[in-house]
């Protein structure tokens, strides 16, 4: 099984001109949500065709692809890396045909009824391809527009039915949708372009065409772009919100907006409540990079200790978070992180990463400056200690991967081996971000789901667990 796939990023366009190869530039400025593979679908003016491949999005998708895909309004996707050997077979947009022409649909997200949804499907004697829920979602919708050939209807029939995480662009012939589940769990911005419109996971894809911003989707809304204008259909029921706060914290760029807020004032934010929280008498505050830059600022800024960087980065080793092993996932780090000497040797030095979960990457960061001279090494954290699985898409499967499960706080301290550790407080990060409690997600750092995880979806998280740790 490959499962539910983890937080990819979407893009939806459409333009007074041809839109694949900005479709794909666009996918380039969001090619941290996935690297395990990329598409384009685009409407060529009688049928949807697709192109897409494994690998980054210049891999996955080639020049001739893009003169091959002519046509004025298309989606795109990347897809984070899940460590699936069907990566091919999972790469989005997915196509479904149905009487009435083709849809292609791009998501980002996790459902969480799928088990008991695909089986309900099964059991009427439907096939699938694939182990992924976008599947099942472009497929259930495909069965309402069969019905009625009316795509809001229909995506509306698809919402009633499904439950947890979806951000989704979807290209039924001509007409591009975005739609936001009622909790708007996952990131999903509307822009105006100078000829057309645009959605997308992240405002950073509309900063490259020098677009605005004109809103975010809201948690269960329907927005139809055209080259003129758009269209919105709200929900028809009350939403609560529950932005995923790993958004602000790791996942999104810093440059990006996310449901209004900037991602890099919220990571300095977090930094200087940490010099707060959390105060150190050291000689210099280093990032991790890339993620723990901003907050390491913040931190700096907040304490008035002089910011370095320690650590340079090698960009091309692979993600280290996904690798199937242990013992691969320490090999790893040790290759993509190096110390610089003269910064660290016979310092007191404070680093500043976003998150720990399994606490691989400190145990052996704090080790290579130790023997690298470091006389002391602080460690603060611009996320809460991660205690529960996330079933909307966030790559954290199960509760025994975590170390903040296992172990007190000090008890961390010491198996990482730092000389002090401190967590930024759910208070804290709350106030960071900027926005009520009650408009977030928490429940990887409280245990508190905004919905119902069915028993189904925990043995199925349990599953891709064993395969991975
Ligand atoms: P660990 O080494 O297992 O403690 O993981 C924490 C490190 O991985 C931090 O440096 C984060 O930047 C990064 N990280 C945290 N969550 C994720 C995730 N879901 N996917 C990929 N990387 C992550």
């Amino acid at each position: 099984m490959t499962g539910p796939k983890h937080s990819c990023g979407v893009v939806g366009m459409s333009c007074s001109d041809d839109v694949a190869a900005s479709i794909f530039r666009a996918l380039r400025m969001i090619q941290h949500r996935g690297q395990e593979s990329a598409g384009i679908s685009v409407f060529n003016g009688s049928r949807v065709v697709t192109a897409k491949g494994t690998g980054l999005v210049h891999d996955a998708i080639k020049p001739d692809d893009i003169k091959a895909l002519g046509g004025k309004c298309g989606i795109g996707h990347v897809r984070y890396p899940s460590g699936s050997a069907k990566a091919e077979k999972n790469a989005e947009p997915i196509e479904v045909e149905i009487m009435h022409g083709v849809i292609a649909m791009a998501h980002n997200g996790a459902i969480t009824n799928y088990m008991e949804l695909k089986k309900k499907y099964l059991d009427l004697g439907w096939s699938f391809m694939t182990d992924s829920d976008s599947e099942l979602i472009s497929k259930i919708i495909g069965k309402y527009l069969t019905q009625n050939n009316e795509p809001v209807k229909a995506i509306r029939s698809m919402m009633a039915e499904v439950e947890g995480a979806y951000a989704l662009t979807i290209l039924y012939n001509n007409r591009v949708f975005g739609v936001r589940d009622p909790y708007g769990f996952k990131p999903l911005c509307l822009g105006r372009l100078t000829d057309g419109h645009m959605l997308a996971s992240e405002s950073v894809s509309l900063d490259i065409f020098r677009g605005d911003i004109i809103r975010d989707v809201a948690p269960g809304e329907i927005m139809e772009i055209t080259a003129d204008g758009f269209k919105s259909y709200p929900s028809q029921t009350p939403c609560q919100k529950a932005h995923c706060m790993f958004e602000w914290v790791y996942f999104a760029r810093p440059d990006s907006m996310i449901d209004g807020i900037e991602v890099y004032d919220v990571r300095r934010n977090v930094g200087k409540i940490l010099a707060e929280e959390w105060p150190a008498e050291v000689d210099l505050v280093m990032p991790v990079p890339d993620s723990g830059r901003a907050h390491a600022l913040g931190f700096s800024v907040g304490s008035k200790i002089q910011y370095e960087e320690g650590f340079m980065k090698n960009r091309f080793v692979e993600r280290t978070f996904i690798l199937p092993d242990q013992k691969q996932r320490e090999a790893s780090v040790v290759m993509k992180m190096n110390p610089i000497r003269s910064t660290v040797n016979g310092k007191k030095i404070l680093i500043v990463d976003d998150s720990i979960v399994r606490g691989t990457t400190l145990l052996k960061l704090i080790k290579m400056l130790r023997d690298a001279g470091a006389k002391e090494v602080h460690v603060r954290i611009g996320c809460p200690p991660v205690i529960a699985p996330c079933y909307y898409g966030v790559d954290m499967k199960s509760r025994d991967q975590f170390i903040a499960t296992r172990y007190t706080l000090d008890e961390i301290r010491e198996q990482i081996g730092a000389d002090s550790l401190g967590y930024i407080s759910l208070e804290g990060l709350v106030r960071a971000i900027g926005i009520p409690e009650s408009d977030l997600c928490l429940a990887c750092v409280n245990s508190k789901y905004p919905t119902s995880i069915p028993g189904e979806t925990h043995r199925f998280q349990s599953k891709l667990q064993d395969k991975y740790q």
